[in-house]
């Protein structure tokens, strides 16, 4: 099961009466710690959507980032030294992440691209106004 309830928050469940909450949405750089501020969010809102939920035992806490750019578009393409990056792909990773390596494939072997990656090139201006939100 999959259900959206508070803002970018879901519950899923699992075989095995295991549950996953999640997850909050910060700015909050390379920080991978778990915070009180966060959990008591993500908890809150999972026991008002299930409140069965309030007895159970929490198993395990997890973090992940959403890597974002300065003006929120992708980084495809090479840098110094001939290596090439696919990164910056934000809150859509697990879906756009397929096809940004299949691109960064191409870029490495020296093929055309399959699609123009120059809007999404490393060394680009940020767009002025544009927004590095997750
Ligand atoms: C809670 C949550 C839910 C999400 N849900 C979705 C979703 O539904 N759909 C979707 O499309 N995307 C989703 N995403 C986004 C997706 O997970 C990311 O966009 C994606 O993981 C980014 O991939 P990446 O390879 O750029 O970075 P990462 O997956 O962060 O991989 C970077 C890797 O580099 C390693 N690393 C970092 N620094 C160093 C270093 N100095 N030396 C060596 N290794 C290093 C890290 O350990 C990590 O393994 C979600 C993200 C979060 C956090």
């Amino acid at each position: 099961m999959l259900r959206s309830f508070i803002h970018e928050q879901h519950l899923l469940g699992f075989p095995g009466s295991r549950v996953v909450l999640g997850a909050t949405v910060e700015d909050a750089g390379f920080d991978p710690r778990v915070t009180v501020g966060g959990l008591g969010e993500v908890l809150s809102a999972g026991v008002e959507l299930a409140p069965g939920l309030a007895g159970a035992t929490v198993v395990e806490t997890r973090v992940g980032l959403r890597p974002v750019t300065a003006d929120g578009l992708p980084m495809i393409g090479a840098v110094a030294g001939g290596v090439v990056v696919a990164t910056g792909l934000g809150a859509y990773g697990l879906t756009a992440g397929p096809y940004a390596g299949l691109l960064a494939a191409e870029l490495a072997l020296g093929l055309r691209p399959s699609l123009d990656v120059a809007p999404y090139s490393p060394g680009r201006t940020p767009r002025a106004g544009a927004s590095s939100a997750s």
